[in-house]
């Protein structure tokens, strides 16, 4: 995808820190990280987000999410966020598929969301349509 960041990162064309790189699956420290080590895994191959993103490559950077969150805790982290956005709603800014791979260290900028309660019977509502969706 020629105006892609990450595309233009993985052929080398925009500098990055790597810290991992397989056939399938790049990944490299955020810009601006929540902590130091916050890393982005991202499929090689342009997909917009988690939707596009065949099933078999998601499951290669999960686990490589994983295996660079258990580094990142054997480094010192107390816990690790990972997330994906996807949609510029929920918070997408780049639109090439990326797992966020987050250090924890207790205060940092990071805040997770603050819940909603369920009106009456919406939550049995939405858990249905749900299942009837899948
Ligand atoms: P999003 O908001 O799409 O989930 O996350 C995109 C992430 O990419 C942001 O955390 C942002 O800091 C990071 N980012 C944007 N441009 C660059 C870049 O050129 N290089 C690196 N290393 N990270 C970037
Ligand atoms: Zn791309």
């Amino acid at each position: 995808m020629p105006d892609c960041i990450f595309c233009k990162i993985i052929k080398g064309e925009i500098p990055c820190t790597k810290v991992y790189e397989d056939a399938a699956v790049f990944g490299f420290l955020d810009i601006k990280p929540v902590n130091p080590g916050h890393t982005l895994v991202i499929p090689k191959k342009h997909y917009e987000n988690i939707h596009e993103t065949p099933d078999e490559l998601l499951g290669k950077m999960a686990i490589v999410a994983k295996r660079i969150a258990d580094a990142i805790l054997k480094l010192g982290a107390k816990g690790i966020n990972i997330g994906m956005n996807n949609g510029a709603v929920a918070g997408q800014s780049v639109f090439h598929a990326h797992i966020h791979v987050m250090p924890r260290y207790g205060k940092d900028s990071f805040s997770l969301w603050v819940g909603k309660e369920y009106d009456g019977s919406e939550r049995e509502e939405v858990a249905g349509k749900i299942k009837n969706a899948l």
